[in-house]
């Protein structure tokens, strides 16, 4: 899974093709950041090598064999899938195993949605197969379309569109005044993580939650529909898990916080805190228009419109509909497919390189279209092995089981190896899915600059000119002020997004405070196959990466910064980046608080000026808003002096380097390399604290973690940031004491790894 692809908007450039990397013909090459010139000159030459193996052919052929059945968590073809893929790590050469946890995982045993008033109508619930499409047809082996971890029920009640079901559309509801308890609800997908939708309907009294999949998103306002087009057809269906992971936590429900070895302790069901609270229901446009057509009551505010020929109420009723689920609450294996190349100078220094292996259905795009540049990878990294190559640190390779239904493998195997990975975990990197397009960088930003050097060595196969340049003129393309695109062409780095959550590396950043990186290729091709059994084979190759050009690039991409990140002899992570990230988001904290207090302000004058009076139309009538409490300042003085810190010590952990790079590679630096590299290990883990965010203890990391109410979409200084929009302005001002002092010890540290490196070599 991972949120639905984001639509850039690319334009097609012509530019002359420039040389790949900062090697000018020549010229002695700059040396890669933690290496010395000697050392930087001989991976150089092993990642040029590494580059050329990764085949299409190979990426296709892997794809139609792991796609060619149904293969979620508990199927035959799930674990046949497992046992393939070690078969080829071991027929590589490699140290592999299968780690098997045992996982509730629920599977639909009843599924009624019907409409019992103002007329009769049943949902048919049901994709049909496609005779041109081979493998749609394989409904023995197909899980039904459902929502895993909704909750049993059998609910009949009036029908109410809520949009997109976020908080701020119940408050407009309130402001129709037609928000009743005991409603169903439906709303639209998407603009918010699905299991957002029923948590927030159950949290205003809702007893049921319907999600449709509206065209105007990912159906024929977009493009064709399948199979004339990539976009959803109308009885296609979005499956998906809505267990409520972020306010709880991602994995196996009944054991929060410890792998689901058999030995482990098991809550009971009645106590599994991420469970939802009412029973959802994913139906497609075509079962959602006759009721929403059956909806009376106020229109819907035109932002919530979609494009059905149909006029958009609210209701509540006159439509009725009983919603009855009833799930097999069973304990399944998921088989998690490990391999490991062992270090030969720092063995205890892992680099861990991830992505899934199950799919909702047949999954060719979702996740077999990056699990397949894994392979690619590994198999790559077996050639370059048996050629001479050592890595200096522990490579892992890992494919995931169970990341549908909620990160189930990647997050029991984080918990049980949990001491071993605080550690030795160095770095992890994460795949879910890929299409062709731009290269989308997301993780930590004490790697930005280090992926920003992988992404300067990297062809783009259409345009041939780097990724990082085609990302670069991308994002000037797409931003929306002078200011960004000035920004754009100025800064030596492409800022990196920060990790929310939607898929593997949850567990190992959040939980554990692994500096972590996730990536793929996207942003040219539509899709409407998200979770359906339409995304196969067939569709991935007349509607995606058709010749796995994108595919090979994503596995040079990854391998390269693996490869580039086990052999260096510094860790290779810059803290100015981070610095300047922190001292970015500081600022974002002041804005969103001093926006809120604007906004009060506003709406309380505007009561007092009779503003509501005056536009109150009797034929649509309203509710006038509340006077409402205008938000107290907070003390930001913490951040800014902890930014201050930060700045100061990453400046001259930074200059540190530089001035001994040349050296890096000597005898007499061998012993303080290995201090260093410890220290710079633990940065990451720096950012945690042990009581992790309010309310969820779960979520350790104090600078990025997925929203409460947006669910994969982060939250960067989540206690501050979620104190701010929730309204606990006293637990912000807390939280802020608490993010500084972390800030202020990832500083000495910082500044420590400095001083060891003036120290080196004298
Ligand atoms: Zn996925």
């Amino acid at each position: 899974m991972r949120p639905f692809a984001s639509m850039i908007l690319v334009f097609s450039l012509v530019i002359p093709c420039l040389s790949l990397g900062a090697d000018v013909p020549g010229s002695t090459p700059t040396p890669l950041l933690g290496y010395s010139p000697k050392t930087s000159q001989s991976e150089r030459e092993w990642e040029t090598k590494f580059r050329a193996i990764p085949d299409p052919a190979n990426l296709r052929a892997y794809m139609q064999r792991l796609s060619a059945r149904p293969h979620h968590v508990g199927s035959p073809y799930d674990k046949d899938n497992a046992e393939w893929i070690l078969a080829h790590f071991k027929e590589w050469g490699l140290d592999a195993h299968i780690e098997q946890f045992d996982v509730l995982f629920p599977t639909p045993k009843i599924r009624v949605l019907e409409m019992v008033a103002p007329t009769k109508f049943t949902a048919k619930l049901e994709e049909p197969a496609l005779a041109i499409d081979p493998t749609s047809n394989q409904k023995s082996e197909q899980l039904p379309t459902y929502n895993a971890y909704s909750i049993d029920g059998d609910v009949t009640a009036p029908l109410v569109f809520v949009n997109y079901g976020l908080p701020e559309d119940y408050e407009k509801l309130d402001r129709l005044g037609v928000w009743g308890k005991g409603a169903i609800v439906i709303a639209q997908y998407y603009h918010s993580w699905r299991g957002v939708k029923p948590k927030v309907a159950a949290e205003h009294g809702a007893i049921g939650c319907l999600i449709y999949s509206e065209p105007r998103d990912d159906g024929y306002t977009v493009d064709n529909v399948f199979p004339q087009g990539p976009m959803r057809p109308p009885d296609g269906v979005q499956r998906g898990s809505v267990m409520d992971f972020a306010s709880a936590s991602p994995g196996d429900p009944l054991t929060p916080g410890v792998g689901a070895t058999p030995d482990a302790k098991r809550l009971p069901l009645s106590e599994a805190k991420s469970i939802t609270k009412i029973p959802v229901l994913p139906i497609s446009y075509g079962d959602a228009q006759p009721l929403l057509a059956a909806l009376a009551g106020p229109m819907a505010p035109e932002d919530w419109r979609g494009t059905l020929p149909i006029p958009y109420h609210v209701g509540p009723g006159p439509a009725r509909v009983h919603l009855k689920v009833a799930f097999n609450w069973d304990t399944k294996p998921v088989y998690d497919v490990i391999a490991k190349i062992p270090g030969s100078v720092e063995p205890d220094e892992w680099i861990i390189r991830g992505n899934h292996h199950d799919a909702w259905v047949n999954g060719a795009e979702d996740p077999i279209s990056a699990q397949v540049s894994l392979l690619e990878e590994a198999r790559a990294m077996s050639l370059l092995l048996k050629q001479g190559w050592k890595p200096r640190r522990t490579i892992i390779y890992a494919a995931w089981d169970g990341e549908e239904p909620m990160l189930l493998g990647s997050t029991e195997w984080a918990e049980a190896h949990a001491d071993e990975l605080r550690a030795h975990a160095a770095v992890y990197i994460n795949t879910d899915g890929n299409d062709r397009g731009i290269l989308n960088m997301n993780g930590s930003h004490s790697l930005e600059h280090f992926i920003n050097g992988v992404a300067r060595d990297i062809e783009d196969p259409e345009t041939k000119m780097t990724v990082w340049q085609r990302a670069q003129l991308s994002a000037i393309a797409d931003a929306k002020s002078a200011d960004d695109k000035k920004e754009l062409r100025q800064r030596a780095d492409l800022r990196i997004g920060a990790l929310g959550s939607g898929t593997d590396f949850t567990a190992f950043i959040d939980h554990l405070g692994i500096a972590t990186l996730d990536m793929g290729y996207g942003g040219e091709d539509e899709q409407g196959i998200y979770h359906s059994i339409y995304d196969d084979f067939y569709w991935y190759t007349h509607f995606s990466d058709t010749d796995f050009v994108y595919g090979r690039a994503l596995a040079q991409t990854v391998g390269t910064s693996v490869i580039r990140l086990a052999d260096a002899e510094v860790l290779p992570f810059d803290f100015v980046n981070f610095a300047d990230t922190i001292e970015m988001y500081t600022k974002e904290l002041q804005k969103l608080l001093a926006d809120k207090q604007g906004e009060i302000r506003e709406r309380n004058q505007e009561i007092d000026e009779g503003m509501f009076k005056a536009t109150f139309d009797p034929r649509r009538p309203t509710i006038a808003p509340t006077r409402e409490e205008i938000p107290p300042h907070l003390n930001f003085a913490p951040l800014q002096n902890a930014v201050d810190s930060l700045t100061r010590s990453a400046k001259h952990y930074q200059d540190a380097l530089s001035q001994k790079q040349a050296t890096l590679g000597d005898e007499a630096m061998a012993a303080k390399l290995a201090s260093l590299n410890k220290e710079l290990m633990e940065s990451e883990r720096r950012l945690t604290n042990a009581d992790g965010l309010p309310r969820r203890p779960w979520y350790k990391h104090l600078v990025y973690a997925p929203g409460v109410y947006s669910g994969y979409g982060v939250k960067t200084v989540p206690g501050v940031r979620e104190g701010i929009e929730q309204k606990r302005y006293a637990e912000a001002d807390q939280e802020i004491v608490r993010v500084s002092k972390a800030l202020e010890d990832e500083s000495e540290l910082i500044e420590s790894a400095a001083k060891q490196l003036d120290q080196a070599g004298q």
